[in-house]
């Protein structure tokens, strides 16, 4: 049995759709830039997924050398991390993703947001959220931050 950790952020920018774990967030006025969809949560939960398998990271496995990664949906990413961290000989007992950051409001949809993401890894994905209280970049509103821990068994 092993536990990973990962951690991401995004810029949030006015007039960009949001997507946020796993899901659209069509009535927000703001959404995270990146050179994919910029889902902070997805990529979260792959960053740990690979650092429980012992893997590497995101940047590993879907970086500027694999170009046909870039653009992919944080759902496409998960699915195809869980794929290969069942590749490598793991099984994946579960994630818990928790973002930070003011918006978008995750409170009304969180069932919604896990049960996407358990779906696109096909295992148990919790989701949580936080804000700051004001404080540091998602706090003053310029991103938004996920941070997620994983649990896979050989
Ligand atoms: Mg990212």
């Amino acid at each position: 049995m092993r536990i990973g950790i990962g951690t991401d952020v995004h810029r949030l920018v006015a007039g960009v759709p949001m997507h946020l774990a796993g899901l659209a967030w069509p009535d927000e006025p703001a959404g995270l830039e990146g050179h994919s969809d910029a889902d902070v949560a997805a990529h979260a939960a792959c960053d740990a997924l690979f650092s429980a398998a012992g893997l590497g990271d995101l940047g590993t496995h879907f970086g500027t050398s694999e170009p046909e990664w870039a653009g992919a949906s944080g759902a496409t990413l998960l699915a195809e991390t869980a794929r290969r961290v069942r590749a490598a000989g793991w099984e994946i007992g579960n994630v818990a993703v928790q973002v930070v950051g003011n918006v978008p409001r995750l409170g009304t949809r969180r069932e919604e947001a896990a049960a996407a993401m358990s779906a696109a890894i096909g295992a148990s994905v919790s989701v949580s959220a936080t804000t700051t209280d004001g404080l540091g970049l998602t706090g003053r509103g310029e991103g938004v931050a996920a941070i997620a821990t994983a649990l896979v068994n050989r």
